[in-house]
């Protein structure tokens, strides 16, 4: 797969699964704008390390107006923006009577907000250069409900819905939409999770395993690698007819 000439944006990619992704991309040759926040600067190296040009944009995905500045940097730096990866997100585990405001908001905003106005900015380059893929890192929790995450639940339940909507309005163009959905990732978002776990009983090796076995028959993480794989299949011409797929890859989680 060469991905040369174009250029991908991958929101939240300063860590985790969307440097993973960003890494992958620019392997195959594209042109990376990263974005988020913390190490700004081990980011940019570690995509540099891998190919192409890289650029980082600071934008707050919880703001339309930053995201609108975001879309236009990638369009102004490399004169397109061909390849949308929506990742960016945030986590909170609280039950629904004791969820605070603000972080409902907050995990709206980050997790399915900023995918409807990335999409709606970036669409229209797409149509004049008649080529896209938008991809939606959404969850196993797009298709399924844990205890204690509401908003996360009901973010990701909206990326994978508004992936189809998008899928059908891009149908008869060479653009298409589609999510993947993760289940457990080690990943700063998850190292919390286990930490939480590990304070509550003192046991971190315990409370990682406990994790797994709640949910992923595999037992073992989902990596960031294999999701650049994944991601670099849905760029591909093979893949022109994959359309508004919420594809799991997650150890078993949702087979049970
Ligand atoms: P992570 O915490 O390692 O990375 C999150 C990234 O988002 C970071 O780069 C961070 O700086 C950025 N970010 C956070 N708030 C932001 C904001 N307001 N504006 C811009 N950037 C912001 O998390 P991760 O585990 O790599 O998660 C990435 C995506 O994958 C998320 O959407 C998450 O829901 C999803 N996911 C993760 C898992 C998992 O097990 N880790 C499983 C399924 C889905």
């Amino acid at each position: 797969m060469n991905l040369a000439g174009k250029t991908a944006l991958v929101t939240g990619s300063t860590s985790g699964i969307g440097l993973g992704i960003a890494c992958r991309l620019a392997m195959a040759g594209a042109n990376l704008v990263i974005n988020g926040f913390g190490d700004v600067e081990q980011a940019l190296g570690a995509v540099r390390r891998t190919g192409g040009q890289v650029r980082h944009h600071p934008a707050d995905m919880s703001d339309p107006e930053e995201i609108a500045a975001l879309v236009a940097f990638v369009e102004s730096e490399f004169g397109a923006l061909d390849i949308l990866i929506n990742n960016a997100g945030i986590q909170h585990v609280a039950p629904v009577d004791e969820f605070p405001v603000e972080r409902w908001d907050s995990i709206i905003a980050i997790n399915l907000s900023s995918t409807f106005h990335t999409t709606r900015l970036a669409l229209p380059g797409m149509r004049k250069r008649g080529w896209g893929r938008i991809i939606n890192i959404a969850s196993v929790h797009g298709l399924v409900g844990s205890a204690g995450k509401a908003a996360y639940v009901a973010a990701k339940h909206g990326v994978v819905g508004l992936t189809k909507v998008i899928a059908l309005e891009t149908a008869r163009e060479a653009i298409t939409c589609n999510a993947i959905c993760p289940g457990w990732v080690l990943t700063p978002l998850v190292q919390q999770q286990i930490d939480d776990r590990a304070q509550a009983d003192g046991d971190r090796l315990r409370a990682r395993h406990d994790l797994l076995a709640e949910k992923q028959p595999s037992l073992e993480f989902v990596t960031p690698e294999q999701l650049g794989e994944l991601t670099l299949y849905l760029c591909s011409d093979a893949a022109a007819q994959v359309r508004g797929v919420a594809w799991n890859i997650d150890g078993g989680w949702i087979a049970q």
